[in-house]
């Protein structure tokens, strides 16, 4: 049996800001040492009350309008209670019954096309602190206590993990773009939620959760691990696959069940009457929705300028890593059109014959840009600069020293050309007899004979030409 996959994702952002959310002590990117960044507040004495950061809010209107969203102009806090040492209040300030924002949706392109994601809300809240254990000792960190995140959550629309991550390097790209978050690693988060149905069924699966991810090459393992532990246990009966939370363990490579889901009622949610509600005017929204950068767009408008396609622009600017791939490799010289060709076209396709994504490239801008200049130059012909990108590609092999070493670079000279061309006709009579009596086929033959010869060196186009009028000519 064909089976779908079905993922919904909660991710975290932390927000760029310059303190926390509720106290000012210094935000994301500020602490230094343990500890470095905490105040009363942050660390729950009793008897402190939070004071609202009006720039979080700013930002996650900023991250709604980016995402398609309606802003709730009501927006209110709620308390989630739970006890672990790195929460030193025993609840997390968080947004349940007025996130604020709701029903957005982003649109994707990938390999099958484009594809809508449905925004179910983002909500505001705060992070916990940090353990970190050492030997038998165990330490809280406070510093990210508070800092402040956004949690964006999805309609279970995604069907693969290239769509996930597609999803992931476009929120990237545009929080990076609109000054929302760096989310640098470990800066974003994502609990990962998954099942799989009978191709065509229009009812889900039981879902599990793969809690806090943030390495995306990481993400797309655990997807194709749980979704074939899934269809195993349906098709195969190998276990009962029942709800609940899993980790990832990166070495082995697998999931490991951590807990039974709970349920919102575990939590015993209820308003934080510290903090009142806040109210989004059409004024203060005026005013967020002016100063939205539109970079994401400009940039689009720079690639467009440089002779980039719309299709390849779409992949670019939904994929933050693609997209620096490209832009430090014109930095280092190459030309842009091109080098979108050679990244979305060619590299793309080596991935795609060895049954990868092309988020998976790795090619660093300083190889990528070594084979394009060495084809610009012409020291080696394009056919030869696909042979050493495979070879980049799939072994990350040095560019330079693998045309030395396989002989690709052979410098050839117009006059070392034309002997072969001489000697490919003279010893192919029948090819030449053939194209005389008008079987322009023969011609096709000729040239692959010159080609082998010269072992791929050599510019096909050039050799074409002459091979052409030598014949005309004969
Ligand atoms: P909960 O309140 O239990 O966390 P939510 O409705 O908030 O559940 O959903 C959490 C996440 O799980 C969302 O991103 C949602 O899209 C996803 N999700 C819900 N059901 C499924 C399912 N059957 N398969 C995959 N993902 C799902
Ligand atoms: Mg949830
Ligand atoms: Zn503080």
């Amino acid at each position: 049996m064909n089976y779908e996959l079905v993922i919904g994702l909660e991710t975290h952002v932390e927000l760029s800001t310059e303190s926390k959310i509720f106290c000012s002590c210094g935000g994301h990117s500020s602490p230094k040492e343990p500890n470095d960044c905490v105040c009363p507040a942050c660390s729950g004495m009793p008897g402190m009350l939070p004071v609202m950061n009006k720039r979080v809010v700013e930002l996650a209107v900023t991250a709604g309008l980016m995402l398609n969203c309606d802003i709730n102009k009501y927006t209110t806090f709620d308390k989630k209670n739970y006890y672990y040492p790195d929460l030193p209040c025993a609840y997390q300030i968080t947004q349940i019954n007025n996130p604020i924002c709701v029903n957005g949706c982003v649109t994707l392109k990938t390999s099958q096309g484009s594809r809508d994601i449905r925004i179910k809300q983002i909500h505001m809240e705060e992070d916990a602190g940090k353990l970190v254990h050492s030997g038998k000792s165990s330490f809280v960190d406070f510093n990210r206590t508070s800092v402040p995140l956004i949690e964006i959550v999805t309609q279970p629309d995604f069907r693969s993990a290239e769509e996930v991550v597609t999803y992931l390097n476009k929120l990237k790209s545009m929080f990076r773009s609109g000054g929302i978050s760096e989310c640098e690693e470990g800066a974003m988060r994502c609990d990962v939620n998954i099942s799989v149905r009978p191709e065509g069924s229009e009812e889900f699966g039981v879902r599990t959760e793969i809690k806090n991810m943030s390495s995306f090459e990481a993400i797309e393992r655990a997807i194709r691990y749980e979704a074939q532990r899934h269809m195993d246990a349906l098709e195969f009966e190998t276990e009962e696959l029942v709800q609940e939370t899993r980790r990832f363990d990166d070495v082995s490579g697998k999931t490991f069940a951590m807990r039974n889901k709970e349920t919102e009622a575990d939590y015993r949610y209820f308003p934080d009457a510290n903090l009142m509600p806040i109210i989004i005017d059409d004024e203060w929204l005026e005013q967020i929705k002016a100063s939205k950068p539109e970079a994401v767009d400009e940039k689009a408008e720079a690639y467009r300028e440089a002779g980039i396609s719309d299709k390849e622009i779409d992949m670019l600017i939904g994929n933050h890593q693609l997209s620096k791939l490209l832009d430090d490799t014109v930095a280092m010289g190459c030309n842009p059109k091109d080098t979108a060709a050679w990244i979305l076209t060619d590299c793309a396709g080596i991935l795609r014959k060895d049954g990868k994504s092309i988020n998976e490239l790795t090619v660093t801008a300083e190889k990528l840009s070594a084979i394009i200049k060495m084809v610009d130059s012409g020291k080696i012909n394009r056919n030869a600069g696909k042979k050493v990108l495979i070879a980049v590609v799939e072994d990350d092999v040095d560019p330079v020293a693998y045309c030395k070493e396989k002989g690709l670079d052979r410098k050839i000279d117009l006059s070392t050309v034309e002997s072969t061309i001489d000697k490919v006709i003279g010893e192919n009579s029948q090819a030449v007899e053939d194209y005389k009596n008008g079987k322009l086929k023969a011609m096709q033959a000729l040239f692959g004979a010159c080609m082998k010869e010269l072992r791929g060196a050599g510019d096909p186009a050039v050799i074409k030409e002459i091979l052409e009028n030598k014949m005309k000519n004969l």
